[in-house]
């Protein structure tokens, strides 16, 4: 399978060249040419399937022209090795908990599934040297990409974050790890670490020294597994008994990789019905939805912080699936935005009426359903990430504690190990270059 372009100025490359590149040079997204469809013989028996088996299928469907089937049989057990519990939260919603991964968020299994593929595709060209990912992160991206990618061979990752600017459980995750993992404390914002990261990517005696990608949810190959969340939820919800043609999903967003992964897999064949992209302040998709009119601008800080995001990157990619086709987006994702406060009282509402633990993200989706869901639809929001990871904000919010998972804890005892530059690219340029192998 070829990928192009989202602005259709640059050539088709093969699955190896997008995922190496990860940005096309006309600075589009890759999508794949042609949105192949499972059969539908497939959702006849999907409730009895493991989730494996499923991921499998839709992993083979995507890239089985390009992966041996036996390979990716291996990457996909190894990216889910790990379970994602569906549990009943009262009569109309469903959640789907993302969260039972190495770092206990949704990311790990796009950036586990990348990690084998770069390693798969580069593995073939012995001579080239390492593969360098670089990534900046104001905290969750950095932990699930750093464990994803730690001891897989001839890749090596370097995490920029802003210096005294994320959460300690957070550093832990990517700072204690050692190996192939090279942390980076930056004197500045997570804005500054984006930039560096953008002015390495187009540095030509960098380019030329060292073999540079990122792994950011632009890249093809840790967006698309996504898509297994959503095949998977479906069979749960038709094991469970509930009627097929009725499934809402509500998905917490930021750069809406995530939910473009979704709407790739309904035009696959997925028969759920509609998806809500569900949003802090950060409001610029339901603006759009409401006007037509797209006008990005500086993200806003709230305490679903992982998706305070002014301008999604994906949003070109759902643009493009559609065609540009403002109505045909509004007929398949609804949008909505809440305040600090409405995410806060959600949380509480939720918990004092089921007993259920929400984390800020999922509570913005799980709010949604409670708005939008019609009459006979039911609905699965999604926690992207453990409660734990925001539990000062989750037990302010809910009044009682919040458990650290043991995984958590084990990282706090790691020991931290981290190089501090400046905001200035020649510094960073200057400790790339003095890092090659
Ligand atoms: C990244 C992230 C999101 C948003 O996902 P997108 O694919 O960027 O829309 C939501 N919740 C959590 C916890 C995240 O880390």
């Amino acid at each position: 399978m070829m990928y192009y372009s989202t602005n259709h100025s640059s050539p088709d490359v093969t699955l190896r060249d997008a995922i190496v590149h990860g940005l096309a040079p006309d600075r589009g997204l890759y999508m794949p040419e042609r949105i192949p469809s499972i059969p539908k013989a497939f959702f006849r028996h999907i409730g009895e399937m493991s989730l494996h088996e499923i991921a499998y299928v839709v992993a083979n469907t995507l890239f089985g022209d390009d992966v041996d089937s036996e390979e990716l049989r291996n990457i996909v057990a190894d990216t889910l090795g790990f379970d994602i519990p569906l549990r009943k939260v009262d009569d109309n919603r469903y959640v789907l908990e993302l969260f039972h991964g190495p770092t206990l968020a949704f990311k790990d299994v796009g950036a586990r599934f990348m990690a084998h593929m770069l390693s798969h595709f580069h593995s073939k060209e012995k001579s080239t040297g390492d593969v360098n990912v670089l990534v900046a992160t104001s905290g969750d991206t950095g932990s699930a990409v750093a464990n994803g990618f730690l001891n897989v061979p001839g890749v090596r990752v370097f995490v920029l974050y802003p210096y005294g600017k994320v959460s300690p459980i957070q550093e832990a995750q990517f700072t204690t790890l050692g190996g192939n993992i090279t942390a980076i404390e930056i004197d500045g914002t997570f804005d500054d670490c984006q930039s560096l990261v953008k002015s390495a990517f187009i540095d030509d005696e960098l380019n030329k020294a060292m073999h540079l990608t990122s792994a950011n949810s632009i890249n093809v190959a840790r967006f698309l597994p996504q898509m297994f969340y959503y095949y998977h939820a479906y069979a749960r919800m038709v094991q469970e008994g509930v009627d097929p043609e009725q499934i809402v999903v509500a998905v917490p967003s930021g750069n809406f990789g995530n939910i473009c992964s979704a709407l790739i897999a309904k035009r696959m064949g997925l028969p759920i019905k509609r998806f809500i992209a569900a949003n802090n302040r950060n409001d610029v998709f339901l603006r759009y939805l409401n006007t037509g009119e797209y006008n990005p601008g500086a993200s806003i800080p709230t305490i679903a912080n992982a998706m305070d995001v002014g301008e999604p990157s994906n949003f070109a990619r759902i643009l493009d699936l559609y065609g540009n086709d403002h109505a045909a987006i509004k007929a398949d994702i609804s949008g909505c935005s809440y305040t600090d406060d409405q995410i806060r009282s959600t949380m509480r509402e939720v918990y004092d009426s089921t007993g259920y633990i929400l984390d800020p993200h999922g509570a913005t989706a799980c709010r949604a359903l409670g708005e939008q869901l019609l009459p006979g639809e039911k609905g699965i929001f999604l926690e992207t990430a453990h409660p734990a990871k925001f539990k000062d904000t989750v037990e302010d919010a809910i009044g009682a504690r919040v458990q650290i998972p043991s995984r958590l804890a084990a990282f706090m005892r790691g020991e931290k190990s981290t190089v501090r530059l400046s905001r200035q690219f020649p510094a960073f340029k200057k400790f790339l270059l003095s890092q090659i192998q």
